[in-house]
């Protein structure tokens, strides 16, 4: 037991480190953003976006959830049979997600746009550490060359091969949205990958694993899931070296019997309530641990 508890105040000293290791080597690329007049705004609840502050959030017992509504703008995202559009159904999950988290008296919820307009990847993780975010959600709905496919599934970062074949598929597709942005963007991307140091990131994946299960297991009784676990992939979007992150796609708008649930609000709802749980869930499992050290 004494080297149990041993080993979780070291994990646990080890984590207060690499979050600084992680400011440090964000900060020059904030700097970055300042000078560049990089306009990044967020929806903090209120119908007015409030402006980025380079100070460092203020650290106490309430958290900050980034909720990151997929595509948008000249991104429409996948298209449904039906005519649905993938990005106003997750800005609307998106929506679901933020309300009922703000009932929590601890969590505090942001969403990297809140209308419809296009954002690069890169700048979303960048927004979510210009706002000091404690986790990030990105919320899809995609499609498969195939309309049967269906389920929903939650992915996180992965350094190496994808986990299967489908999450080698989503992540390339997701990861082309930046083409429609321009080539600019795809450099952005590159610089982040360069500050991303490998020790940071592997404490990171393994905290997003661990959001990922209370995902994936609040989504089980209430959707059919197309992967058990949490698939691993090199999504772009959810590489921040620091801030636990996941992709969850709710359901593939290309198979009909899904496009028809995503259209309807009591599913939207159902698949918000389901992430919020998880998301709770994540925190609590957190906050447990740290009070045994
Ligand atoms: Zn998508």
């Amino acid at each position: 037991m004494k080297n149990i508890s041993l080993l979780k105040r070291l994990v646990h000293r080890r984590q207060l480190l690499l979050s600084g290791l992680a400011l440090a080597i964000l900060s020059p690329r904030a700097t970055l953003a300042h000078e560049e007049q990089v306009d990044l705004k967020v929806s903090s609840g209120s119908n007015k976006p409030k402006a980025i502050s380079h100070d460092a959030p203020p650290r106490n017992k309430t958290r900050l959830v980034m909720i990151d509504p997929g595509h948008g703008g000249i991104d429409p995202g996948a298209l449904g049979e039906e005519g649905s559009e993938e990005k106003h159904i997750v800005l609307d999950i998106a929506n679901n997600v933020r309300q009922q988290l703000s009932e929590h008296p601890h969590i505090e919820v942001r969403l990297t746009r809140d209308s419809d307009h296009f954002i690069p990847l890169y700048q979303r993780v960048e927004i979510a550490h210009q706002h000091g975010a404690d986790l990030f959600m990105s919320i899809h709905a995609d499609g498969y060359t195939s309309p049967d496919a269906h389920g929903a599934s939650v992915f996180a970062l992965s350094n190496r091969g994808a986990s299967s074949a489908m999450a080698r598929y989503m992540s390339n597709k997701e990861n082309s949205a930046d083409d429609v942005g321009g080539a600019a963007v795809k450099d952005k991307d590159n610089y982040l990958q360069q500050v991303l140091f490998d020790l940071v990131q592997t404490d990171t994946i393994k905290n997003s694993l661990i959001l990922g299960e209370h995902v994936v297991k609040q989504i089980r009784p209430v959707h059919h899931l197309h992967s058990q676990n949490t698939e691993q992939a090199a999504f772009a979007v959810l590489k921040s070296p620091s801030i636990p992150s996941v992709l969850v796609e709710t359901s593939f708008i290309t198979n009909p019997e899904e496009e028809r649930l995503l259209r309807t609000p009591e599913f939207r709802t159902k698949i918000a309530s389901a992430i919020v749980s998880g998301i709770v869930n994540y925190f609590d499992e957190y906050d447990r641990n740290a009070r045994r050290v």
